[in-house]
């Protein structure tokens, strides 16, 4: 063959002289300068001409043997392999990311954020975190060697039993609990358990997330509209869905809580008929205001047609990634039957949410955080009041970490939020969860007011910029 010409660069920045041989030996190959078949120099040879020790010929040589682009033959030497046209051409070597795939660089440092689905990390009692952290690693340090189970572990899930049961009167034992990285991944997961045809039906307004998941798991998903006690039992009754999805203690995003009353009927109306049920998607029913909180809809439920939903997204951190359900019997039959689900929650972080419960952290925290919310909200509540007095009404305050306004004016919502974002104002838009194309739209323009991730001092400027958001 023709002799390859390889000039070997000793300096110190040079890479090790094997990998220069190996990467133009490869080049060579994949320019087809090199071709099929033919042979390529004995090590000995090659080391005498470039001058390098046999050690590093050798070297080169094997990693070409293992990937793929030479083949030995005993006693005869080393070819070049054939290789298809395809996985010869120049791009695949010199590949750039197309523009539109490119993650702009986030700075978010001028902006002030009205979202719901962030919290302020700067009351996050770091410290008592890492000392949790720290001491349940120390204790479970054997079962970081293992799998977990598919569930979660076992006394992880005796903690949040005792924890609901405690907070929202949530019936159930260890065994019934799934821990996963986020309730989209439950979801994901009950409608694998869930009947393949079985019909969903959401609140309309939703949580567009949700909805959306279910759709692109090719299931038909129903909105109930909502009357001022939640889920409006007639529209149920008239779109007769299998499966409700709800959020009683805070209806996401209308804020209203669900009266007992309506619970009982919506209970009737899964016992009715055999294999319904509700998914209960109890998502931040830890922050009530000035009322009690009822208990989950779980722990009314004699007939297991509720599947119980909670996450520590909102309670602690959403970076946290720690979701959980509670399965009825029936359901867990099922899940058991699947031999191949693995845990998604890093194992340390589930430790130490234990040791954060158990220790009374956690409902340390959460007495704190609610006094805390308490109070931005009914700073924010006044300040909104009065900048934009007659003009504003906020609903669904009572509970949770957002509410709702609406506004009087002409302007339309997609233009205020167009407004907001050029002021570096984070905030979204009720339209964004008006779930069904078609529905009759809320003609006011309305907001979700979320403060969890407002600091105190941003309320005043804040508002300023909603202002000018809206009417500016
Ligand atoms: C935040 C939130 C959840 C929880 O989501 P995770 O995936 O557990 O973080 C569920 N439902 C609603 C409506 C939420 O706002």
């Amino acid at each position: 063959m023709d002799m390859i010409t390889i000039s070997i660069d000793h300096s110190e920045q040079a890479d090790y002289i094997y990998q220069q041989i190996y990467q133009k030996i490869k080049k060579e190959i994949l320019n087809r300068n090199l071709l099929p078949h033919t042979q390529v120099p004995s090590k000995r040879e090659l080391a005498g001409k470039l001058r390098v020790s046999v050690n590093s010929v050798n070297a080169a040589y094997q990693q070409l043997l293992a990937e793929g682009y030479l083949y030995a033959i005993e006693r005869k030497g080393f070819f070049v392999e054939q290789l298809d046209t395809f996985y010869t051409e120049e791009q695949t070597s010199s590949f750039v990311l197309p523009d539109d795939l490119k993650e702009p660089a986030v700075d978010r440092g001028e902006w002030i954020s009205f979202s719901h689905m962030s919290v302020n990390m700067a009351h996050f009692p770091l410290k008592s975190w890492f000392r949790c952290e720290q001491k349940s690693a120390a204790r479970a340090f054997h079962t970081l060697g293992d799998m977990a189970h598919p569930q979660g572990i076992y006394g992880v899930r005796e903690t949040i039993t005792r924890l609901i049961s405690l907070t929202r009167g949530v019936k159930c034992s260890p065994e019934q609990i799934v821990i996963s990285a986020g309730t989209q991944m439950l979801i994901h997961l009950l409608t694998e358990l869930l009947p393949d045809d079985a019909l969903y039906a959401m609140e309309e307004p939703g949580y567009r997330r949700m909805y959306q998941l279910l759709c692109s798991a090719g299931k038909e998903v129903k909105t109930i509209r909502l009357d001022e006690k939640g889920m409006s039992m007639r529209e149920i009754n008239k779109q007769n869905p299998d499966v409700l999805i709800t959020t009683p203690s805070h209806q996401f995003p209308t804020g209203v809580i669900m009266p007992v009353s309506r619970r009982i009927q919506l209970l009737n109306w899964a016992a009715e008929v055999a294999d319904r049920y509700i998914i209960e998607d109890d998502y931040d029913s830890e922050f009530k205001y000035d009322v009690d909180s009822i208990p989950a809809l779980q722990s009314l439920d004699r007939f297991q047609n509720v599947i119980y939903m909670g996450t520590f997204s909102k309670s602690l951190l959403p970076g946290l990634r720690i979701s959980y359900m509670v399965l009825p019997p029936e359901l867990l039959r099922k899940y058991k039957k699947r031999s191949y689900d693995l845990q998604t929650c890093n194992t340390l972080a589930q430790l130490a949410l234990q040791e954060f419960i158990d220790s009374g952290e956690y409902q340390k925290h959460i007495k704190k955080m609610k006094q805390m919310y308490k109070e931005k909200r009914e700073k924010l509540i006044h300040a909104l009041d009065e900048a934009f007095g007659e003009k504003i009404t906020v609903k669904g305050a009572n509970a949770g970490l957002h509410f709702v306004t609406e506004f009087d004016t002409n302007r339309p919502e997609k233009e205020i939020l167009a407004h907001a974002s050029r002021l570096q104002l984070e905030v979204f838009g009720m339209s964004r969860f008006q779930l069904e194309e078609g529905r009759k739209k809320q003609n006011t323009p309305a907001l979700i007011i979320g403060f969890a991730r407002l600091k105190d001092e941003d309320i005043g400027e804040g508002v300023k910029r909603l202002q000018r958001a809206v009417y500016g």
